[in-house]
């Protein structure tokens, strides 16, 4: 009964849960044998006129579906694609139609026919639960759009799976990125070193943020001078300093800078916007949570020009992941301290490669 409606799979229970949606019900089980006046009522009802089966799927779909806005022509572009489309010619088909049992045939319209429940149609374009299906000619001209601002494989997938789906989706983007030029280009080598973690802070900007911070860590580098530590005990904050001989115990801190650093400089290789960028990445989920910087802020996602979607997940909610922060923190110092010194590739001959070139960068 308390189900959200794009998690019930049946379309037949998804209109029931609709109809009733404007009656509060508490539902208590009775025995057979105690129901006679509901027995009686059964048999004794007064016939209405039967609403046809479309009306309902009509506030089915004004209630469920994404409220997908788009650019330019590419609506149309999307709707004439799928009519071209031999496979989601016939999904489209099946899903007004009804579905035969089995799927004989191979090939994409099998994953369609396990996931038939969730499909729906609306205004010529298919919809998996809230997400957009998208014919095969258009993946290229998606995955470009969510892979923009260059960000790494998981952000780019966890992204991907809240607007889009096609069959094989994740292996596609996957390995979209690992050819894209710019990201190949400005990717960092790590070495890496035993991962020494900081006590978690109990709010934002408690260990960060200079304006209302308790807790300052900081490079030596200049934060270690006279000056600062004057300026510090005068704005009454402590100052950690990272050890000269272990930079890395701020790695939280430098990691966030590499990011930001290589976002720069991504932005100026391919000339856009570096606030987009920025957006983008505030947007996107943190690396092991369910939840972006923004969502983890100011608990809410922030609008960008790709998710032109769900006006749902503007609204405010607040979010509690302190038990999924504690099991990402201890899987990744488990996983970070087993390995170390960066991956040896294998390269085949005549092979493009990309050099670094510490001395002339
Ligand atoms: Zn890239």
């Amino acid at each position: 009964m308390n189900k959200e409606l794009n998690k019930i799979l049946n379309n037949r229970i998804k209109r029931m849960r609709v109809s009733l949606m404007t009656y509060n019900l508490k539902v208590e089980y009775c025995p057979g044998k105690y129901s006679y006046v509901a027995d009686l009522l059964s048999r004794n009802y007064k016939q209405k006129i039967k609403k046809t089966d479309d009306t309902l799927k009509d506030i089915v779909h004004i209630m469920e579906v994404v409220n997908l806005k788009f650019k330019n022509n590419k609506e149309s572009e999307f709707k004439k694609a799928i009519l071209e489309d031999i496979t989601l010619k016939l999904v489209e088909q099946y899903v007004r139609e009804g579905w035969p049992k089995q799927i004989n045939s191979v090939g994409d319209i099998r994953h369609y026919h396990k996931i038939r429940n969730e499909l729906m149609l609306e205004k010529g374009l298919i919809y998996y639960g809230c997400r957009l299906v998208v014919p095969r000619v258009m993946c290229k001209y998606i995955f470009k759009k969510l892979h923009e601002s260059h960000l790494g494989i998981n952000k780019t997938l966890k992204k991907s799976k809240l607007i889009f789906f096609w069959p094989g989706m994740a292996s596609d983007i996957t390995n979209a990125i690992r050819i894209c030029e710019t990201c190949i280009k400005f990717s960092i080598k790590k070495i890496k070193e035993q991962l020494k973690q900081h006590e978690r802070p109990s709010v934002p900007f408690h260990k960060v943020g200079l304006d209302i911070a308790e807790i300052f860590v900081a490079d030596n580098n200049p934060c270690g001078s006279q000056e600062y530590i004057t300026f510090a005990t005068q704005w009454r904050f402590e100052v950690i300093l990272s050890s000269p001989y272990y930079a890395k115990s701020n790695g939280l801190a430098e990691k966030a800078e590499g990011i930001a650093k290589e976002m720069i400089t991504k932005a100026r290789y391919e000339k856009k916007d570096l606030n987009l960028f920025l957006l983008n990445y505030r947007n996107s989920p943190v690396a092991g949570l369910e939840y972006s910087p923004a969502q983890l802020l100011m608990a809410r996602e922030l609008k960008t020009l790709t998710n032109f979607l769900n006006p749902n997940i503007f609204k405010p909610k607040l979010v509690n992941c302190v038990g999924e922060m504690q099991t990402q923190e201890n899987y990744q110092k488990h996983f970070y301290d087993k390995t170390a010194g960066p991956e040896e590739k294998q390269f085949t001959e005549s092979e493009k490669v990309y050099i670094y070139d510490k001395f002339k960068k």
